[in-house]
């Protein structure tokens, strides 16, 4: 079971992506799992929705929640991925305990860096189906700048609210000050490694692996499916 860590724009949800096809395990998305229930138009949805609009976190309690129910689905049985969760302490606490009641352990925590700068500019060039959040960044992809249909579904691909300039910035701030500090929490367990986000896709990947391979425990040789 792994976390992945780092700002908004750090390529998580990227990385991610290719570390669920490498390891055969579901990637948990906090931010999509909310973005699906705010289209849905479900309570947790509308309530979510007004969080997310202004860059600010959703209350601790509804995230525990929606990720308890989440890890008893049969598919994460053997392990997940976490991305963009936990982000506060509370919620870092409120993991431990729901593993704690599971029988389960993290295996490791990555937290991966690219200097502040780098993300005002990778989040601002980022576009999204409006239909199923799939993420298209004009920067890192030439070719997604010439795109303007999704080519899962041909649905519009526009810029996400949060991703609006005023946003953005509160949303690093909010970054820097509840979610930052996660990392001396996993540092005291042993469990954090930093990893550069900067370079290609596949650069950031490879260190990833060798993180996870360093992790300690036999865990990457059993898991993995290729
Ligand atoms: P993300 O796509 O992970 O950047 O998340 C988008 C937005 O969803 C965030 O700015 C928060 O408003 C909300 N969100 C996602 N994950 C969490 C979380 N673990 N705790 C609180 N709010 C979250």
């Amino acid at each position: 079971m792994v976390v992945l860590l780092g700002a908004p724009g750090v390529g998580k949800g990227t990385q991610a992506q290719k570390l669920m096809a490498y390891l055969g395990e579901p990637q948990i998305s906090t931010g999509d799992m909310l973005r699906a229930e705010s289209r849905g138009g479900t309570v947790l949805g509308r309530h979510a929705s007004a969080y997310m609009r202004r860059g600010e976190l959703v209350p601790d309690g509804l995230i525990l929640e929606m990720v308890r129910a989440r890890l008893e689905a049969p598919d994460a049985r053997n392990g997940v991925i976490f991305d963009g969760f936990p982000r506060t302490l509370a919620q870092a606490e409120g993991l431990d305990r729901i593993l704690k009641q599971l029988q389960r352990k993290l295996d490791a925590v990555l937290s991966i860096e690219v200097p502040m700068r780098l993300l005002i500019e990778r989040l601002s060039a980022r576009r999204s189906c409006a239909t199923c959040g799939a993420v298209f960044n004009q920067l890192l992809d030439p070719e997604a700048a010439k795109r303007h249909r999704c080519p899962k579904g041909q649905t519009v691909i526009v810029q996400r609210d949060d991703d609006k300039p005023e946003t953005v910035e509160r949303r690093l701030k909010v970054y820097t000050v509840q979610t930052e500090p996660l990392k001396d929490y996993y540092r005291r367990s042993g469990l954090l490694s930093e990893i550069s986000g900067e370079g290609s896709v596949d650069e950031v990947f490879d260190r990833l692996i060798h993180a996870l391979a360093g992790a300690g425990s036999d865990f990457h040789q059993d898991t993995r499916r290729n």
